[in-house]
C-alpha cells in the first residue's frame, strides 16, 4: 500500500517504521524542516517498552535512559503522599526516564533505516478525498498524489482531527508546567520519579533521564518540572529567575539545587496540556493515531506510551485484518479500551495534582497514602501506572 504518515512525532515515526518494514511504500510529511522533539523528559512505562520491543528498540532505549522503579510524592514537610513501585503491579516491571531527544533519535533512525521517504517542511493543511484515495493539500498549496491510507499523527494540537471526526471534543487545561533538563552528573536522581506537592497548586518533579544529548559535557540529565497555570506565565516571567529559584528551594531544597546554576529563564520551557476525545478515529481511508486521536494531560505519563502501542496495533491490524475496511475498525476496537481508560483516569486525576482546590488537596494527602499501603488498591495503582489499564467495554 501507498501510505502517508502526517507528523514525525512518536506515533508517526513508530508507525512509519512498522509499516515500511512490512513492505508498504511509506512517506512521512512533517511540518518542520529540522526535527524538533519538544517537551520535557518522558517516562516510558512497561507498556511503551513492550511496544518498543516490537521495533527492536527497547534495549537501546534502556541504555540511553535511566531506570525508574519507584514514584514518590510528598509534602514540603516530608509527609508521604504517594509511594508506588512498579513491582507492585507486576514483579520485574520498571519504567525508563528518557530525554525526549534520545527517544526521537532512536525512532527517527529506525524510520530512516526502514526506507520510509521523508517530506520535511511539508505541513499538511487538509486531506482531500478521505473516503476514497486520500490526497494531502500541503500548507504551501501543493497537492500530493493519492494514497491508499493516510495516518494522521500530528499530535495533541492536531489541526486535522476535526476533519476526520467532526464531533471531536477538546479543551485546553488551565494548568500546564515549566520544565528544564538539568545536569545530574552523579546520577543522584536515579531510580525514582520524585515529586513534592503543596496542596494542588504546587507540584515540583524530578525525573532522571539518563543521556542528555544537549549537554556539551555529556553529563546525564534530570528533568525538572514546576506546575504553573498557563495564565500565570507572564507573572512568573515578570517575577524573575532569582525569585523562582528561591521559591523552588523553599519548597524543596533538592529541586532548588538542581536549578541553582540556571542563568537564563529561557532554560525553562512552558508546556500546555490539551485533552481531546474523538468518538471515532477513522473516516474512509484516513485514521487518527497518538495524541491526534486521544490527547490527554501528562499527569499519568501515558501519552507517548499509548502512541507507541497505537503504532504497533495499527501494523498488526493491517497485517491480520486486510482489507482496510476491516483493518481500521479492528485497530480502533483493539486500542479503544486502553485509551478510554487513560482518558478517564487522567481527567479524574489532573485536578488532584493541578487545581486551585484546597479540599481536593487535603483529601488526596489523607487518602492517597492509605491507598498506597492497601494491598489491592496499591497493586491496581501500579498496574495503571504501568500502562496496563483497560475499560471492560
Ligand atoms: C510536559 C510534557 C510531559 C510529558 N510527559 C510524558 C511522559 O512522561 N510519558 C508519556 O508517555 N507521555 C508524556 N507526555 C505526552 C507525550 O509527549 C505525547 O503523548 C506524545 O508526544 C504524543 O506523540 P504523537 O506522535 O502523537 O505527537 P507529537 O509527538 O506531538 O508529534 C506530532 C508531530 O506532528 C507534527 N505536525 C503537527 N502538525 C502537523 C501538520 N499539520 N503537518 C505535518 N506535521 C505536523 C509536529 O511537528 C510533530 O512532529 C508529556 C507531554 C508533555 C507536554
Amino acid at each position: 500500500m501507498r501510505i502517508a504518515v502526517i507528523g514525525s512525532g512518536i506515533a508517526g515515526l513508530a508507525s512509519a517504521t512498522h509499516l515500511s518494514r512490512a513492505g508498504h511504500d511509506v512517506t512521512i510529511f512533517e511540518r518542520f524542516e529540522t526535527p524538533q522533539p519538544v517537551g520535557a523528559g518522558l517516562l516510558l512505562q512497561p507498556s511503551g517498552l513492550a511496544a518498543l520491543e516490537t521495533l527492536g528498540l527497547r534495549s537501546e532505549a534502556e541504555r540511553r535512559g535511566a531506570r525508574v522503579s519507584r514514584l514518590i510524592g510528598r509534602t514540603p514537610k516530608g509527609r508521604p503522599v504517594l509511594d508506588l513501585r512498579y513491582a507492585d503491579g507486576k514483579p520485574g516491571d520498571i519504567g525508563i526516564g528518557i530525554h525526549r531527544a534520545s527517544l526521537f533519535t532512536l525512532l527517527h533512525d529506525a524510520a530512516r533505516d526502514s526506507g520510509a521517504a521523508w517530506r520535511a517542511g511539508s505541513g499538511v493543511a487538509e486531506i482531500a478525498d478521505m473516503e476514497g484515495a486520500p490526497r494531502l493539500i500541503l500548507e504551501t498549496g501543493e497537492e500530493t498524489e493519492a494514497f491508499d491510507l493516510a495516518i494522521v499523527s500530528d499530535g495533541a494540537h492536531s489541526q486535522l482531527r476535526h476533519a476526520v471526526c467532526p464531533s471531536t471534543r477538546e479543551h485546553l487545561y488551565p494548568w500546564g508546567a515549566v520544565w528544564a533538563i538539568r545536569p545530574d552528573p552523579d546520577g543522584l536522581r536515579d531510580g525514582e520519579l520524585d515529586q513534592v506537592y503543596d496542596g494542588c497548586r504546587i507540584m515540583i518533579g524530578l525525573l532522571p533521564v539518563g543521556d542528555n544529548p544537549a549537554d556539551p559535557q555529556g553529563r546525564p540529565g534530570v528533568s525538572f518540572f514546576w506546575s504553573l497555570r498557563t495564565d500565570a506565565l507572564p507573572a512568573w516571567r515578570a517575577a524573575g529567575l532569582e525569585a523562582f529559584k528561591a521559591e523552588v528551594a523553599r519548597y524543596w531544597p533538592r529541586a532548588g539545587a538542581a536549578i541553582a546554576d540556571v542563568e537564563d529563564a529561557d532554560a525553562f520551557a512552558p508546556a500546555k496540556y490539551r485533552d481531546g476525545v474523538c468518538p471515532t478515529w477513522r473516516r474512509g481511508n484516513t485514521i487518527l493515531i497518538g495524541d491526534a486521536a486521544h490527547a490527554m494531560s501528562p499527569q499519568l505519563g501515558q501519552g507517548a506510551n499509548l502512541a507507541l502501542c497505537d503504532a504497533a496495533a495499527l501494523a498488526d491490524a493491517l497485517r491480520d485484518h486486510a482489507p482496510l475496511t476491516r483493518a481500521l475498525p479492528a485497530f480502533e476496537a483493539a486500542r479503544s479500551p486502553a485509551t478510554t481508560y487513560y482518558t478517564l483516569m487522567s481527567r479524574a486525576l489532573t485536578p488532584v495534582f493541578q487545581s486551585g482546590s484546597r479540599v481536593i488537596g487535603w483529601l488526596r494527602d489523607l487518602l492517597m497514602p492509605l491507598g498506597c499501603r492497601l494491598p489491592g488498591i496499591r497493586n491496581w495503582m501500579a498496574w495503571t501506572l504501568a500502562g496496563r489499564g483497560r475499560v471492560p467495554w
